[in-house]
């Protein structure tokens, strides 16, 4: 077993070996440029490029002509969001949004905000679910898209997309979704959910950093876009630049590779996610589970730990690879916006971690990972004053902490 443990697969995943051996002849004897169109060299690069762009477009139940390579899925956001609001301006300042997404949405929605857009963030309810009722309510004749997270990468739970996106489709507005954290682990088909933009990235379904996609509708309706990055037209004028053809081939492979494994593999994972959870419950009182109890990614376990601050906890574990809060948020010392959006009190929020299991994930590493979590929890309560008033009876919020 390699230490640390590694369960942080929110944050990114290893690349797969079959994934790694298909990238492999792209950065040497195949290394021509996707967009050279007078020689051999081009042709089978733009080959292997649109072969990724079918294994791409088959999983979400696309075409390929509707998949876009970007850099990243900050990029692929970026591009919907931005592309857009600039292209339906026009037709409308109004963004529907959730104040639980990736900052790489929040962020691109602040930006709007401050060139004149509108932007509501929905309410979210106690386990980070939009509600297609929600949706339906915000929409303005001003409203030019909604963007909702498929699945939410600090508490894994997974939206009703399909509902969302049929409001969506009823009122004539765009729908956009993120979904790096769904894809690959549940289902999602763009027909079927009513789904007009969805960005993805491969470095967390186990292919490289750096590559990812923005799937783009192009009929009912077809969607327009306005592009971020200019020079040269490559993807149909929506994001320009020469491709990253082992990236995309790298891609290309991993999705295939989650679409048949997805079924077993996410059993498997969910089994062994399962079993922490069932081992920490059985050793441990006042733990309490963040996100929806079923609805949720197979590999996510969001836990506060009462008592036990969680940077003490992870400090305290350096033998488990885990992340407390969101991993953009962890250098500082807030709490998770996530886990205060949902309504989890400053308090809890501060003792939780999010366990992040995946395709490598062993019975014997979370056996490990079970016992260093609740001995660590167990010695860190030794030592709290706070657990120890509270095991005995002493309603905290009763005490007089200045003696006055
Ligand atoms: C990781 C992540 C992103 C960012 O993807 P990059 O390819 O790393 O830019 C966006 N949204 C969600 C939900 C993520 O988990």
């Amino acid at each position: 077993m390699r230490l640390p443990v590694y369960l942080d697969y929110h944050a990114t995943a290893p690349v797969d070996p079959e994934v790694l051996q298909a990238m492999m002849p792209y950065f040497t004897e195949v290394f021509g440029n996707a967009a050279s169109r007078n020689h051999e060299y081009g042709w089978t690069a733009e080959a292997a490029v649109e072969r990724a762009r079918q294994q791409v477009a088959k999983l979400i139940g696309a075409t390929e002509k509707e998949i876009i390579f970007t850099s990243g899925a900050t990029e692929s956001n970026n591009l919907a969001i931005q592309g857009v609001a600039e292209m339906y301006k026009e037709k409308g300042n109004h963004i529907i949004t959730s104040p639980i997404e990736h900052k790489a949405v929040l962020d691109t929605c602040h930006a709007l905000e401050k060139k004149g857009f509108e932007i509501t963030y929905l309410p979210v309810d106690h386990y980070g679910r939009v509600t297609a009722e929600v949706v339906r309510n915000a929409i303005t004749p001003k409203t030019i898209l909604v963007s909702v997270m498929a699945a939410n990468n600090e508490i894994g739970t997974i939206n009703p997309l399909r509902e969302i996106g049929k409001v969506c489709k009823e009122k004539g507005v765009l729908f956009h979704t993120d979904a790096v954290q769904a894809i690959g682990k549940t289902p999602i088909n763009v027909e079927e959910m009513g789904i007009d933009l969805l960005s993805m990235t491969a470095h967390k379904v186990y292919g490289p950093k750096g590559v990812a996609a923005l799937y783009v509708r192009r009929k009912n309706p077809r969607v327009r876009l306005a592009a971020i990055v200019h020079g040269g037209g490559h993807e149909r004028g929506m994001r320009s630049g020469t491709l990253n053809v082992p990236g995309i081939v790298g891609f290309g492979k991993a999705i295939e590779v989650a679409g048949r494994s997805m079924v077993e593999e996410g059993a498997r994972i969910q089994m062994l996610r399962d079993l922490l959870w069932e081992k920490i419950q059985t050793e441990l009182d006042e733990v309490y589970l963040n996100g929806h109890p079923t609805e949720r990614l197979p590999g996510n376990l969001n836990v506060s730990f009462a008592y036990v601050e969680g940077e003490s906890l992870m400090m305290g574990m350096k033998e488990l690879a885990v992340s407390s809060g969101s991993a953009c948020t962890s250098a500082s010392l807030e709490p998770s916006y996530v886990l205060k959006n949902i309504g989890v009190g400053e308090d809890l929020a501060h003792t939780s971690i999010r366990f992040g299991l995946g395709r490598f994930t062993t019975q014997e590493e979370i056996e490990f990972a079970a016992k260093k979590v609740i001995s660590t929890v167990k010695k860190l309560r030794d030592l709290s004053p706070l657990y120890e008033m509270a095991k005995e009876g002493i309603d905290l919020k009763s005490v007089n902490w200045t003696g006055h």
